[in-house]
This record gives structure tokens, C-alpha cells and sequence, in this order.
């Protein structure tokens, strides 16, 4: 799996360019790779290669590759987490990225609690309105801000998006950097358990233009690993 070596270093060396131009650098940003849909010898091959932060999108599957991945990292949950299965993860993750309601906020608070840990969150916001994506308005961010203020058993890290797959990346610009502006107001006004440190917004298709606009924490998936295969379930 050398081309896999190569891409990380590929995708790195065009973090640390973005970086720059925005005037930080490579360290500043946090490379995710999302392994969704690749067996666990390629969370082994990106450890080889230095990555400590795997994304993963389904408990179950991460659940596996967390037990037989050859050493620990740091795992988040970058998709959609049914209440149910929070318990699951809670104590096995490093954050989680896809917080879209109260309910699940909630759920999380409490399960926290039951583990007697903090747990990490970020809020997922939809800024494109796009109805295929998940994800909260920006106009009740503040809602959830002030739920989350109440439990003491979540810190709100920061603000997570998906920009809408486009052919043009400079056109989820403008959505970045409205994601960029919320999480400056939210901090301006912080306190407590809110915490607003993380801005996870790029992908494969769109990373540099996420960095340009302020992210620090890109996932990655197929500029890494290739093409996904969702026709079967290698894991
Ligand atoms: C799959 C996925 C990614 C990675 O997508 P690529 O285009 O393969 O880089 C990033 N974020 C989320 C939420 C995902 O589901």
C-alpha cells in the first residue's frame, strides 16, 4: 500500500501550503483520515505513515477497527449518531463531530456521566441549507449553545460542516467562511464548558479552500485511501 504513503504526504505537503497562505502552519492543522469502507490494514498503514486521527461515520464499524487497529489513536465520529448507540462510542472516542440536536446532546451528557468522562463535541451546522445534509441551522446554533451550557458533563469544541460536493471548490468558500464567522461569535461570548477551539470543515474535494477560511481540522478520505467501494462492506 505505498501509494497510500504517498498520498499522506501528497495531502500534507498541500495542508502545509494552504497553511501558509493563511498565515499559520501544517501544525496548526489536524489531519483526519477517514477510513469509512477501508479494512482495518489501512488504519495500520496511515499509523505507518504518522496519522494518530482516523474518522469514522458508523459506530459498529468503528467500534472493530478500534479493537484491532495495532495501536490506539485518536477516533472521531464524523457521521450521523443515532441516540441509541451513543453508549457504544462514548468513552472510545476522541470527539464527536456530528452533534445536529438536543436530544443527542443530551444523550450524550448523560452517558458521559454514566462513563464518568467529558465528552468532546463539536456541532454540526448546515450552512448551504442543502436538505440532504445533516446538520443544525446556523440561526439555532445559539440554542445549542445554551443547552449546552447546562450540562456539565459535555464541552463544546467547536463547529463541524459539510459543504455541498461541487466540481468548483472555490464556490464552498462563502460557506466556510460563514461557518468561520459563527464560531467567531460563538467564542467572543464563551465561558464554561463552551470551548471553541476546533473548526472541522474540508474534505478530499475541498480542504485547502476550508484552510484558506480558517479550518484546523480536515478529513480526509478518498485523496488518501482512493475510491470508495460501497458496493461491499470490506470491514
Ligand atoms: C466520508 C466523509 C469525509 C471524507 O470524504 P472524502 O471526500 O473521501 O475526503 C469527510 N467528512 C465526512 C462527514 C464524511 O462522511
Amino acid at each position: 500500500m505505498e501509494y497510500i504513503r504517498e498520498n499522506i504526504e501528497a495531502v500534507r505537503g498541500r495542508i502545509a501550503e494552504a497553511a501558509n497562505k493563511s498565515g499559520r502552519s501544517a501544525e496548526d492543522i489536524t489531519l483526519i483520515a477517514v477510513t469509512k469502507n477501508f479494512d482495518v490494514s489501512y488504519v495500520d498503514a496511515a499509523i505507518d505513515c504518522g496519522v494518530r486521527d482516523m474518522g469514522e461515520n458508523r459506530v459498529q464499524e468503528m467500534l472493530g477497527k478500534i479493537e484491532t487497529a495495532k495501536m490506539p489513536v485518536n477516533w472521531h465520529m464524523i457521521g450521523h449518531l443515532q441516540t441509541n448507540k451513543v453508549k457504544y462510542i462514548i468513552d472510545k472516542v476522541k470527539m464527536i463531530h456530528s452533534v445536529e440536536s438536543v436530544k443527542l446532546l443530551q444523550e450524550i451528557d448523560s452517558q458521559a456521566k454514566k462513563h464518568g468522562v467529558v465528552s468532546d463535541i463539536l456541532l454540526e451546522v448546515n450552512i448551504s441549507g442543502e436538505e440532504s445534509k445533516f446538520g443544525i441551522d446556523p440561526s439555532i446554533a445559539y440554542e445549542m449553545v445554551d443547552q449546552a451550557q447546562k450540562l456539565a458533563n459535555v464541552r463544546v469544541k467547536g463547529l463541524m460542516t459539510v459543504a455541498p460536493y461541487t466540481d468548483h471548490p472555490e464556490e464552498n468558500r462563502i460557506y466556510f467562511a460563514g461557518i468561520r464567522k459563527l464560531f467567531e461569535e460563538i467564542r467572543a461570548q464563551q465561558s464554561g464548558n463552551i470551548a471553541m477551539q476546533y473548526l472541522s470543515m474540508g474534505m478530499s474535494g475541498d480542504f485547502e479552500e476550508a484552510i484558506l477560511e480558517g479550518s484546523n481540522m480536515v478529513r480526509v478520505g478518498s485523496a488518501i485511501f482512493g475510491k470508495r467501494d460501497y458496493s461491499k462492506r470490506n470491514y
